[in-house]
C-alpha cells in the first residue's frame, strides 16, 4: 500500500517542534546586557540613559547588519559581530552622561511603634540625559544623600 500522506505539509504542532527552543537572538542578548548593567547602576542609586543605550546600540547592529548584506563573502552572518563586553556603557550612558535638575525629598508611610506615619526616607533625584535629553529619576536613600552632600562640602 502507497503512503499518501508522505509529502504532506507538516501540520502546526509539528512546524512548533522545529523551531529551534531557548535560542536567542543577538538584539536578545544586547537587551539582557543593557537591564543587567541598568540593574547594576539601580542598585548604585545612580542613573544610567537605557533609552540612548539602547538606540546607538541598534544603530550599530544596523551598520553591522547592512555592511553583512553588502558583503560578497558567501560567508552570511546572522548575528553582527559586536563585543559587548567592550562596550564601556557605564561611562557612555551613566552619571556622567547626565545632568541633575534637582530633588525631593520622599515620604512614605511606615509602621512605628504600631503607627502609621510618615518617614522620610530618602530623595528622588532627578536627572536629564546630556544627548538626547532622556529624563531619569533615581530614588537616593537618606543614608547615601547624606554621604554625597558630605563629598560636596
Ligand atoms: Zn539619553
Amino acid at each position: 500500500m502507497v503512503d499518501v500522506n508522505i509529502f504532506r505539509e507538516q501540520n502546526a504542532d509539528e512546524k512548533k517542534e522545529f523551531q529551534p527552543i531557548g535560542k536567542k537572538t543577538f538584539q536578545d542578548v544586547a537587551r539582557q546586557h543593557l537591564i543587567s548593567i541598568e540593574k547594576e547602576q539601580v542598585k548604585k542609586h545612580l542613573p544610567f540613559c537605557y533609552r540612548c543605550a539602547k538606540m546607538d546600540l541598534q544603530d550599530l547592529i544596523d551598520k553591522k547588519m547592512i555592511e553583512t548584506v553588502r558583503s560578497e563573502s558567501k560567508l552570511v552572518e546572522t548575528s553582527p559581530k559586536i563585543e559587548l563586553e567592550k562596550i564601556d556603557f557605564v561611562q557612555k550612558y551613566g552619571e556622567k552622561n547626565f545632568e541633575m535638575l534637582g530633588s525631593s525629598e520622599v515620604i512614605e508611610k511606615k509602621l512605628l511603634d504600631g503607627i502609621r506615619a510618615p518617614v522620610k526616607t530618602g530623595y528622588q533625584y532627578e536627572y536629564k540625559c546630556k544627548k538626547r535629553g532622556c529624563w531619569c529619576s533615581v530614588f537616593v536613600p537618606l543614608s547615601e544623600h547624606e554621604k554625597r552632600q558630605k563629598k560636596k562640602g
